[in-house]
């Protein structure tokens, strides 16, 4: 099998396998990649493994059974966690294999006609044979964006997640919008303001579940911040040289949208 699927029966004992128990990630040593011949037969659950590629490597991913870390005097780990900890190389592989495996979980069944689905012959969809409809892993597009006004920046603290940082707005791209139609009215919507001039940055796949991040600066042009009411807890213009706590510009888009901007304008 080729593209995301692998098949149990071709495993090698190097072969290096990513362990999910639930949504966490099984990690030995604060290493998140096992060897075959380090895993118990049993606890590999699938005939069919997903497969992720990385920088020229394949890793094969499995669910494993609850109670898996004590047998295997491991530890499981957020995939949040492990990210902060592992940077970026974890983050790719291991975020990958969290978004193929949600994916290949919640496309069991065909959506139009109830079919079960099984992988087609590329390996990057899974397919229902009665009607013939493919299913493909679906990435979501959002936009995050850093509202500039030359020495100063916008910073807010999302309402939901209670970060203890301040970042950049964000929000999901809907149905019809281009990527600055949606840095509009996300700024528009989330502090009131209106603005100007948008210049896209950089992009970057986050697994929290699927989403494309699309990094983007928007120069102020008018109004006065109003935080949106259970969206945006706290919402403030910021000196470039007197930031409150922000983002890791290694790990995220958001800190490196900041951290660019400040040390341009410095
Ligand atoms: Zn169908």
């Amino acid at each position: 099998m080729s593209g995301y699927f692998f098949s149990k029966d071709s495993l090698a004992k190097s072969d290096r396998i990513l362990l999910f128990v639930g949504n966490r990630i099984l990690v030995k040593n604060g290493d998140f990649l096992w060897r075959r011949e380090q895993v118990p037969e049993r606890f590999i659950a699938q005939d069919t493994m997903i497969k992720v590629s990385y920088g020229g490597e394949d890793f094969l991913v499995t669910r494993a059974p609850e109670g898996v870390e004590n047998s295997l005097d491991a530890e499981l780990t957020s995939l949040r966690s492990l990210m902060f900890e592992g940077g970026e190389r974890a983050m790719l592989v291991a975020g990958k294999a969290n978004q193929l495996l949600d994916w290949h979980a919640s496309h069991q069944f065909c959506g139009f006609c109830g079919e079960k689905t099984i992988p087609d012959r590329s390996g990057q969809a899974l397919f229902c044979i009665a009607c013939r409809h493919a299913f493909f892993p679906r990435i979501n597009p959002c936009v995050i964006m850093l509202v500039v006004d030359g020495h100063r920046i916008l910073l807010a603290r999302n309402a939901r997640f209670r970060a203890e940082f301040y970042s950049c707005l964000a929000g999901f791209i809907e149905v019809g919008e281009s990527a600055e139609d949606t840095v509009r009215r996300e700024v528009k919507e989330e502090v009131n303001l209106d603005v100007g001039a948008i210049r896209y940055y950089k992009s970057q796949s986050w697994p929290f579940p699927s989403q494309l991040m699309l990094g983007f600066y928007a120069d102020f042009a008018s109004g006065h911040i109003r935080p949106e009411p259970g969206e945006i807890e706290e919402a403030d213009w910021y000196d470039i040289h007197e930031l409150p706590k922000v983002p890791s510009a290694r790990v995220s888009v958001a800190g490196d949208l900041i951290e660019h901007y400040v040390k341009a304008m410095k």
